[in-house]
């Protein structure tokens, strides 16, 4: 093969190793022939028959083939036919060389797969030219096909590239939606935290004022916690806490209701588009899941087991009032429950 391909551009080097294989049945016209090219620095391989070509390139494949078309057994129109039939050497160009002149034999070499056409007898120069422009056009073929190569491997690399970039983007993605979820979420109770509490809030109250629809609030605080820390210990605590989360969080059924840990014991409950009736029914709803889990409580005053007192503060928000406002109403509500006996709820007037 062509061992060190030029530049795109470059004339072609004279001392570039070509292999070319010269068939003739005349002897002479092969010496003449394959001293004229190995003066000129080509290495030139012999053959005096159409068998013996085909034998000769099977072994070794030529970069360029010079073939003779009158021939007896096999004239070299079947021979290039058979060259050019055979996947690992139809790629071999053939220049033909022939006493006639007459057009139909031209043709008859270009249409049988041949390169080039000279005739003889031959003039060295032409000779020489020919051979050059036909390797001239070989090194073209390998640089480009080195160029392509090349330019296959970098689509892979970059393939690559980007399939790592998804994956790690995805990796980000995911981690992010973590980061997102942790920084909303109690890591006790798995309820909102207070921060995504507050966005909700004044959320739902911009949406419901555009609406003019009623949000309900409900602030839940369970009654005579400290000395249930104190009785069973801050670990039980914490357990009584997820259990009261829960039941909570049980209570509530639309998407939009949200459920949140508003401090230490208490919790809030966010209920969009809920008139008062509706929260009210919320808020026994809760009651009854908590009395129903009989959570002892000997440290409490007013039961034997784990009870809240609730508020509850529903309106329409309009532009003269705030989320704060709502907030405050509830938490009175709230503090009056406490104030009235505990275990019990209250409205916000
Ligand atoms: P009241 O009926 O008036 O609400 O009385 P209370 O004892 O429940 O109220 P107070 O605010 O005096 O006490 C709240 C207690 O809640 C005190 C605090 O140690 C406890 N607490 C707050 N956060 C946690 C927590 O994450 N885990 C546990 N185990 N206890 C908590
Ligand atoms: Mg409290
Ligand atoms: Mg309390």
């Amino acid at each position: 093969m062509l061992e060190k391909p030029t530049q795109i551009g470059d004339t072609p080097d004279i001392h570039y190793h070509a292999t070319l294989l010269i068939v003739d049945d005349h002897l002479d016209n092969v010496r003449s022939l394959a001293l004229l090219l190995s003066d000129s620095g080509y290495l030139v391989r012999k053959a005096t028959s159409g068998e013996m070509a085909l034998e000769t390139i099977q072994i070794a494949k030529p970069d360029l083939v010079l073939l003779d078309v009158r021939m007896p057994e096999m004239d070299g129109y079947e021979v290039c036919e058979r060259i050019k039939a055979n996947p690992n050497t139809c790629d071999v160009p053939i220049i033909f060389l022939s006493a006639s002149n007459d057009t139909d034999d031209k043709i008859q070499a270009f249409e049988v797969g041949g390169a080039d056409y000279v005739t003889k007898p031959f003039q060295a120069e032409e000779v020489l030219a020919r051979v050059r422009h036909q390797v001239t056009i070989l090194q073209q073929k390998q640089q480009l096909q080195q160029q392509q190569q090349q330019l296959a491997l970098q689509n892979y690399q970059l393939r690559q590239e980007i399939k790592q970039r998804e994956q790690l983007e995805a990796k980000l993605q995911q981690a992010n939606l973590q980061l997102q979820h942790m920084a909303n979420t109690d890591s006790l109770t798995q309820l909102a935290n207070r921060r995504c509490f507050d966005a909700v809030l004044q959320q739902e109250w911009q949406r419901l004022k555009r609406e003019q629809q009623p949000l309900s609030l409900i602030l839940c605080d369970i009654d005579y916690f400290k000395q249930y820390n104190d009785l069973y210990g801050h670990p039980a605590g914490d357990v009584c806490l997820e259990r009261v989360a829960q039941a909570i969080a049980g209570c509530v059924n639309r998407s939009a209701d949200k459920v949140a840990r508003y401090g230490g014991e208490e919790f809030a409950v966010i209920l969009p588009n809920t008139d008062l009736a509706g929260a009210v029914s919320i808020v026994e709803a809760i009651r009854a899941t908590l009395e129903s889990l009989q959570i002892p409580h000997t440290g409490s005053v007013i039961a034997a087991h784990i009870t809240l007192s609730l508020g509850i503060a529903c309106l329409i928000p309009t532009s003269n009032s705030s989320c704060q406002e709502l907030l405050a109403a509830t938490d009175a509500a709230l503090y009056r429950a406490k104030q009235q006996g505990r275990n019990t709820w209250r409205v916000a007037p």
